[in-house]
């Protein structure tokens, strides 16, 4: 045990974390240089191209120093803030981690998140700045910087590239000497922490874990291991660790790193941050579980439409597929009317709704189109019950509502002084309110941190885009959940010749509901086909209509190939034609090409 180090690299989104892990694979000989590829922790092609990691892959390495060999276990963390929760997991299998600034950037929101996480945990931290190589590297003023702000001194702040490998042993030896080995607790009774479980087809669900107390070995394998929160007793199918291909191991030791595979089909039953515990062990001692399990909720709701309608049955299948892998995606059939069979699915964040729409249509072939996202409101009614709704569909009626509340996010956004103008702007526009500002360092690099709390639903309505774009991509954000704030949310319908059309339905602020509901209207009337007779478009809310368009009726000349002729029979003609419109207008049905609605709901 003495001889094992656990940690992790953190840092800000495109820091180089990934580059940084191939050069450590490279320096330990852990993978042959030929079958070397850049970011090789990284195994999806979708992080490849976009550059981030979803999952996270442990690879445990041997090295020598000094005469003495170690076992480092790397656990490489995904850098967006969809995922901090995992992040948070990843950590605290780790006693040490590498702080990783890039040079070019400075620090940024997940710097200091990930920092704080870490901090949290007590793990030790070696900090370093990368690609010192760039010619846009700011060396100096980084350094000046994370000494102030972090409180590092000028020896401890490694200069490193990544990409070029220079000073990267270095970094290494300092993680052997400076994280301290997990501690040792080989006689208490086995307990491991989940800090993330995959689905593979052979093995069924596998769950990668740290083992915290006692060890695990092979001859026990006809004894039972259990989930402590999930409740759920399985067999223990094949243990081993990750280099950082899957290697059986006949056990694993107090402080190691590795896997349990279980042959169970759901993986929710084996949860990241859940603790393992052996059956046997359970009755007898009572064990309690590790601290800091939580269940993965979904904050943002989008539904899901197959683009051509056969593919529903496709598009399930591909769900239930990627659901197998992934416990925080959830999803139930919904049935949208006119938009036809979808998924209402529920996401950790934007950038997960995205991944797995890519999935979707790379990975399974199934082409989907995605309606506007949406939060949960938590609903009080009159007779005190809670309930969480995130459609109009569950809306219940008013009369039984007593309190109507959305979920708020403390958002944290770094971005360089000269933006910080519209980046208020920006928030100002989007009712987020302003809670505290920090300028950091006061060099020509200095940066500020402003906190806002702002409602989730701004937050994922394009807010991260924009902010972006007003600061030419230098300002970042960091946000959590902190709670309910009330607001007045009704829904409103839409109604084409008097009916309503479920599927167009939506929550709004009441506020705002005149706005949307005037333009909803008006852009319908430029999107529908005309039809035979005069369409009546409506927005109301409840009986109350608060918006109305007319679309006129196609033209369609009765009096085509008469030539002269008597003006009787002209009026016969137009007056059929009257009767027939009117007829229409009573019977008639609107019809609703899909692409309308695509149109409206983006
Ligand atoms: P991650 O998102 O933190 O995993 O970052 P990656 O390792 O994927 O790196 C992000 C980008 O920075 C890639 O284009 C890398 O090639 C580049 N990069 C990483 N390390 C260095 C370095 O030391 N010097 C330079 N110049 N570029 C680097
Ligand atoms: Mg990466």
């Amino acid at each position: 045990m003495k001889s094992i180090r656990n940690f992790a690299i953190i840092s800000h989104v495109d820091h180089g974390k990934s580059t940084l892990a191939d050069r450590f694979l490279e320096i330990t000989n852990t993978i042959d240089t030929r079958k070397m590829r850049s970011q090789f922790l990284d195994s999806m092609d979708l992080e490849r191209e976009k550059g981030i990691t979803i999952k996270l892959k442990p690879v445990r390495m041997k090295y020598s120093l000094n005469g003495k060999l170690y076992i480092l276990n790397l656990i490489d963390t995904p850098g967006h803030v969809d995922f901090s929760y995992e992040v948070s997991r990843s950590l605290a299998a780790c006693e040490g981690a590498v702080l990783l600034v890039d040079a070019t950037c400075g620090i940024q929101a997940q710097t200091v998140s990930n920092l704080h996480k870490a901090r949290l945990l007590n793990l030790k931290i070696i900090p370093a700045i990368n690609k010192i190589d760039s010619h846009l590297a700011k060396i100096d003023q980084t350094k000046e910087n994370m000494k102030a702000l972090f409180g590092f001194t000028e020896n401890e702040i490694h200069l490193i590239s990544g990409k070029e490998g220079t000073n990267v042993e270095n970094l290494l030896n300092s993680v052997v000497k400076e994280v301290p080995p997990p501690s040792d607790t080989d006689n208490a009774p086995f307990r491991a922490l989940i800090f993330d479980s995959f689905y593979d087809t052979h093995l069924g669900v596998v769950a990668n874990v740290k083992v915290v107390d006692g060890s695990l070995t092979n001859a026990r394998e006809q004894s039972k291991i259990r989930f402590y929160h999930s409740g759920c007793v399985s067999n223990i199918s094949d243990l081993g660790y990750f280099i950082p291909k899957m290697k059986s191991s006949p056990s694993l030791g107090c402080g190691e790193v590795g896997f349990i595979a279980t042959g169970l089909k759901d993986i929710n039953l084996v949860r990241v941050g859940d603790t393992v515990t052996l059956e046997s062990e359970f009755e007898k001692n009572k064990i309690e579980p590790l601290s800091g399990y939580r269940k993965p909720k979904p904050v943002v709701f989008l539904s899901l439409f197959p683009t051509r309608s056969m593919d529903f049955d496709s598009l399930k299948k591909a769900l239930g597929k990627l659901k197998l892998n992934d416990s925080a995606l959830s999803f139930s059939a919904e049935n949208a009317g006119s938009l036809g069979l979808g998924f209402r699915c529920g996401f950790l964040g934007l950038l997960h709704a995205e991944i797995t729409q890519e999935r979707l249509e790379r990975e399974y072939g199934v082409s989907v189109f995605a309606a506007t996202p949406s939060v949960s409101y938590k609903i009080i009614l009159k007779d005190k019950r809670a309930l969480y709704i995130n459609s109009a569909g569950d809306f219940p009626n008013p009369s039984q509502i007593e309190i109507i509340s959305e979920p708020y996010s403390k958002v944290t956004i770094f971005t360089p002084f000269s933006y910080v103008g519209r980046v208020m702007e920006l928030c100002d526009k989007k009712r987020a309110v302003y809670k505290a500002m920090e300028t950091l360092g006061n060099n020509g690099f200095s940066s500020v941190q402003i906190t806002y709390e702002i409602p989730l639903l701004e937050l994922i309505s394009g807010f991260y885009d924009e902010l972006k774009s007003i600061s030419s991509g230098y300002a970042s954000l960091d946000y959590e959940l902190t709670g309910y704030k009330e607001v007045n949310v009704v829904c409103m319908d839409i109604l084409l010749a008097s009916e309503k059309v479920h599927a167009l339905s939506r929550l709004v602020r009441k506020e705002d509901a005149f706005v949307i509901g005037r333009n909803l209207v008006k852009k319908l009337k430029e999107l529908l086909p005309k039809e035979q007779f005069a369409v009546s478009i409506q927005a109301a809310i409840g009986n109350k209509i608060i918006a109305r368009e007319t679309l006129s009726a196609a033209k369609k000349n009765v009096l085509e190939g008469i030539y002269g002729g008597h003006r009787e029979r002209k009026d016969k003609l137009l007056d059929r034609q009257r009767e027939g419109k009117k007829r229409l207008k009573r019977f008639g049905r609107v019809s609703l090409p899909q692409t309308i609605f695509w149109e409206l709901m983006k």
